[in-house]
């Protein structure tokens, strides 16, 4: 034996990791989530606020990060059939994704907003979302769908009256059931096919009139979320054209459905949710709307479904933000802690101003849903929603690698929580409308409307007038927008100067003025990257108030 060889159990001791980041209170240490709920909410600010404080304490507890992790590394499973031979296209989950999704709805995310359409719900309901999208996300797909069917459905008075009750109920009936004998349902929605998804007038499914509103439908969906929900929407050629219908997965007299689930997609993220290829073998399925308009019908879903997407992101972005900010406070490199490196700092505290602009711009969206009648709301509505979508989608897995790569090393390993992160961050991107297609919507929304133009203008004036840069980048953006010229080639540049333009503004007027400094420098002057990569704040940015500002315990 060598005397100097340390004894086999003592080989280390551990030191410069990073603790857990766990039992915190998520809304607590979020000033910038507190004061956008404040403002875009401001009706019930105090219930709210007194409420979030109790989700965002459970949310930030060991509990929920365990559930998340569980439900994640045990995805769900497709039972087609039964011992004895028959169907049963059933999907089994694990038990952690079912305590989720009752959390889900037992607070309300899939519906309350509908079910008590209180001033300010739909923000309450926001700030719940971007809180829960922190800790897991694959739960969230059927929440927002739920969430979104529902403007479709009230208009269909039987539905409704059957449906609507159930989808308020604030009980989750995880059981395989008809949707008469459960307490509680969620819905789903079907657009995309093999041949075409975007372009959803390429779709092929057929319906076929058997009586009244009631259809089969013979066809197929390529993407099929959550096939487990109670209902869905989707989309079929009539005879009318493409319209429309209200798909349940057991049809009224009890019988199972002729929804043939084909196979459970293998994602690369999103794991705890079920994402199927589906096809429909003379499926039962009733008509929503009118015959032909089966467009405009379901993409109003899409509306709410892309606010969810917004603030999924922001969310999401607020968690990789945290995690960062937490590693560099524990972890020492070259002598010192890395928060207080100046480089790492530019890195942070940029990652930090990203993560208070999409929290800005998600909220203020947020708050346009909740002013149904007011006209100028919907206008913004109308515009900023795939604005909103795409900027902040899209800067999701930017942080998402840059947030990781502070955690170094640890930050690709599986057992924490970056991996994951960052591998749903580009997910919202895609869904619910790709980058392209929200650009092309922000363009078709002004071309139709041309009062959207003014209600931006409207929504970024109070800020004018503070600051050069921001004036002279909501100038530039304002002759952009009137230039026909190549307009469809620079609908990008466009989209996110908005976003940026709208996130400028709410930042100059609400947030500190280190924060809206910051901002312009490094999104809006000339010379910034307009967000490009992270790191690059000047060097007389008041960092340690930016950190501090964005420390999340
Ligand atoms: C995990 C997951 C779950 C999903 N769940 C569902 C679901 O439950 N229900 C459902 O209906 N769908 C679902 N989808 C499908 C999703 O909505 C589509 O993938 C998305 O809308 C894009 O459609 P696509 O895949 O057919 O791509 P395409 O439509 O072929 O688009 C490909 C690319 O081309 C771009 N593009 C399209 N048109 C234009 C144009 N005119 N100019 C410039 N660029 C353009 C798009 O932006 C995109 O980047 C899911 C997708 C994923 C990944």
């Amino acid at each position: 034996m060598n005397p100097t060889h340390p004894p086999l159990l003592a080989t280390h001791d551990v030191f410069n990791q990073a603790p857990e980041l766990v039992d915190y209170n998520l809304y607590a240490h979020n000033s910038a989530l507190q004061e956008a709920v404040a403002r875009e909410g401001a009706s019930l600010a105090k219930q709210t606020h007194d409420w979030l404080l109790e989700r965002g304490g459970e949310l930030g507890g060991r509990q929920m990060l365990e559930w998340a992790a569980q439900a994640n590394k045990s995805p769900p499973t497709l039972k087609l059939f039964d011992n004895g031979g028959n169907r049963r296209d059933e999907v089994e989950f694990h038990p952690t994704y079912h305590e989720l999704m009752s959390y889900l709805k037992r607070h309300g995310a899939s519906a309350g907003p509908w079910a008590n359409p209180v001033a300010g719900a739909h923000v309450r309901r926001a700030a719940l979302y971007l809180l829960y999208a922190e800790i897991e996300d694959g739960t969230l797909c059927p929440t927002t769908m739920t969430y979104a069917v529902v403007p479709a459905i009230v208009r269909d008075r039987p539905l409704a009256e059957e449906w609507l009750p159930r989808i308020y109920s604030l009980d989750y009936d995880k059981r395989f059931l008809p949707a008469a004998q459960k307490r509680g349902v969620t819905l789903g929605m079907g657009l995309t096919e093999k041949q075409g998804g975007s372009d959803v007038r390429a779709n092929t499914s057929r319906a076929e009139l058997i009586s009244g509103r009631e259809y089969s439908i013979v066809g197929h969906k390529w993407f099929f979320s959550a096939p487990m929900c109670d209902a869905f929407l989707i989309l079929a050629h009539s005879p009318g054209g493409l319209s429309c219908f209200f798909l349940p997965r057991w049809t009224p007299d009890g019988r199972l459905n002729d929804i043939r689930i084909q196979r459970l997609k293998d994602k690369m993220g999103d794991k705890s949710n079920a994402g199927s290829e589906v096809e429909f073998w003379g499926a039962r399925a009733w008509l929503v709307g009118e015959e032909g308009r089966g467009v405009p019908t379901i993409l109003e879903m899409g509306t709410y479904c892309r606010l969810d997407c917004a603030l999924g992101t922001a969310g999401l972005i607020r968690q990789a933000t945290s995690q960062a900010l937490h590693h560099a406070h524990y972890r020492s490199a070259f002598g010192k802690l890395l928060i207080a490196q100046p480089l790492m700092k530019n890195v942070l505290a940029d990652l930090a101003i990203e993560s208070e602009a999409a929290t800005a711009l998600a909220m203020r969206l947020a708050r346009a849903f909740d002013a149904q009648t007011d006209e100028a709301e919907s206008l913004l509505r109308r515009v900023l929603t795939p604005a909103a979508k795409y900027w902040i989608c899209k800067r999701g897995p930017a942080v998402g690698g840059e947030a990781m790569e502070v955690l170094g090393g640890n930050g690709f390993i599986e057992e924490g929580v970056m991996a994951r992160i960052y591998r749903q961050m580009p997910l919202n991107s895609i869904w619910e409308g790709s980058g392209n297609v929200m650009c092309l919507d922000v363009l078709r929304a002004m071309g139709k409307r041309p009062r959207c133009l003014e209600v931006l203008a409207a929504e970024v004036a109070p800020a004018l007038g503070r600051d050069a840069r921001f004036d002279t980048f909501v100038g530039k953006l304002k002759n952009g927008l009137s230039d026909a010229q190549h307009i469809e080639t620079r609908a990008r540049q466009l989209t996110q100067d908005i976003a940026l333009a709208v996130q400028g503004a709410l930042l100059m007027q609400f947030a500190p003025d280190y924060v809206a400094e910051a901002f312009c420098a490094s999104r809006l002057a000339e010379s910034s990257f307009g967000g490009g990569s992270f790191g690059n704040l000047p060097g007389n940015s008041n960092f340690d108030a930016l950190l501090k500002r964005a420390w999340p315990q």
